[in-house]
């Protein structure tokens, strides 16, 4: 089941939130400072433990963590493209944000998940494709696994809540 809300995703009762992090995995601005911030110092710690195993986390890829104080048992961590005009086939690297987070959450057994919208705010992803490419890479990711019942898609910003909702609505959407 897919859902669409608007709200602040540190205050989501879900198994897992998605961070969309950068990829030195020490925190920042925007979703990631809110969620470190409501978190927790135990995020970061986790964080610097897997920087010193692999040295961060690469564009398109995704890590866990301790969810800490918020009301999730885990952070997933993945890092969207910056938006440079769709030359750096940011569509493809933010697909596998999603993927890659899904794929690892039910690696842990995650049946509830919730979704910022990864990219939109300061990596400047255009709010529209990029919904889209949520949408359609996690329709996708359930039609080859049921292990994750709930997808809540978080969305902070009035724009992008109404975008989300026009493609929960739309039966036929064209990607
Ligand atoms: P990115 O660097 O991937 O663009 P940002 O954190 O700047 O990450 O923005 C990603 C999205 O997260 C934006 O749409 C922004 O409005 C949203 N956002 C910011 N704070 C929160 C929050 N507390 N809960 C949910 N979404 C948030």
């Amino acid at each position: 089941m897919i859902e669409v809300i608007k709200g602040d995703i540190t205050k989501i009762k879900v198994d897992a939130i998605v961070n969309a992090a950068n990829t030195s995995l020490l925190g920042g601005s925007g979703v990631d400072g809110a969620i470190h911030k409501a978190g927790g110092g135990a995020i970061l710690e986790d964080c610097k433990k897997i920087r010193s195993k692999q040295g961060g986390c690469k564009v398109g890829e995704a890590v866990i963590t301790t969810a800490g104080k918020l009301p999730a048992k885990f952070v997933i961590h993945t890092v969207g493209p910056v938006w440079n005009n769709g030359n750096n086939n940011e569509d493809m690297l933010l697909s596998l944000a999603y993927s890659n987070s899904l794929k690892l959450a039910a690696d842990h057994n995650v049946q509830t998940i919730s979704f910022p919208n990864i990219s939109t705010g300061i990596y400047r992803f255009p709010k529209y494709q990029a919904a889209k490419i949520a949408f359609k890479t996690v329709t996708d990711f359930q039609t080859t696994s049921d292990l994750i019942k709930q997808i809540i898609f978080v969305c902070f910003d009035i724009e992008n809540y109404n975008i989300y909702n026009e493609l929960l609505k739309s039966e036929n959407i064209d990607f």
